[in-house]
């Protein structure tokens, strides 16, 4: 499902240059539930950002799906971002003032294929059918996160990316959310989940 090799990434800031990245090769199953871990600044989520095709790297391969994807037009990678890969952030990044229920279908104004799952019936999958119309700031760190993985889902991806999902969370949130992506990989998604915690 992925196949990545000698994948480079340097940040610039100034005159200063931080090589976050220095040929990293991974590859992926279809079906997989891989753990990422690693020290603080190691790297972790800029290689995720690089898999989630949310940002480029200066050189390397990256076959997605048996496409190569490292070098895609910002309007490539979006198609096949939101056709093949779901992506959940420790901060959850829902919308401020936004139902979960709008949260979760955010991502189909910038899909084009029509395939994709009724938000309500994810938001219901994840346990937040009686939640559908509450906003961020009326909903636990638990609760925003599975709307975040509703939201993850809308479009059926293949791939779900979950950066530290839980590192905001305690640990009972945090199981059900590591269960809910187990969930998920025994229904054949594959999972690559970045965390500190090794259990
Ligand atoms: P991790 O997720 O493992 O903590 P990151 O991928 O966030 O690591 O960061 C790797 C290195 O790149 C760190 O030294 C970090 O400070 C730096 N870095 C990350 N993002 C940026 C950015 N947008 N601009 C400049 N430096 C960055
Ligand atoms: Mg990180």
């Amino acid at each position: 499902m992925i196949e990545i090799n000698d994948l480079r990434k340097t940040y610039h800031m100034g005159s200063v240059e931080v090589l976050a990245l220095q040929g990293v090769s991974l590859h992926v199953e279809a079906g997989d539930f891989v753990a990422i871990m690693g020290a603080s600044g190691s790297g972790k989520s800029t290689l995720l950002q690089l898999m989630g095709l949310l940002d480029t790297p200066d050189s390397g391969s990256y076959k997605l799906a048996g496409r190569e994807v490292a070098n895609l037009t910002q309007d490539e990678m979006a198609s096949v971002r939101s056709g093949t890969l779901g992506f959940v952030f420790q901060q959850f990044n829902l919308l401020a003032r936004t139902s979960a229920e709008e949260n979760t279908a955010l991502p189909l104004l910038y899909s084009e294929s029509g395939v994709h799952t009724d938000p309500r019936l994810l938001l219901q999958q994840v346990g937040l059918g009686e939640r559908m119309g509450h906003k961020p700031n009326e909903m636990s760190g638990g609760q925003q996160q599975r709307v975040a993985i509703a939201r993850a889902l809308v479009n059926n991806p293949r791939v779900v990316l979950a950066d530290e999902p839980t590192g905001n969370l305690d640990s009972k949130s945090s199981e059900e959310i590591v269960g809910i992506l187990e969930g998920l990989n025994s229904r054949g998604i594959t999972v690559v989940m970045v965390t500190h915690e090794p259990d």
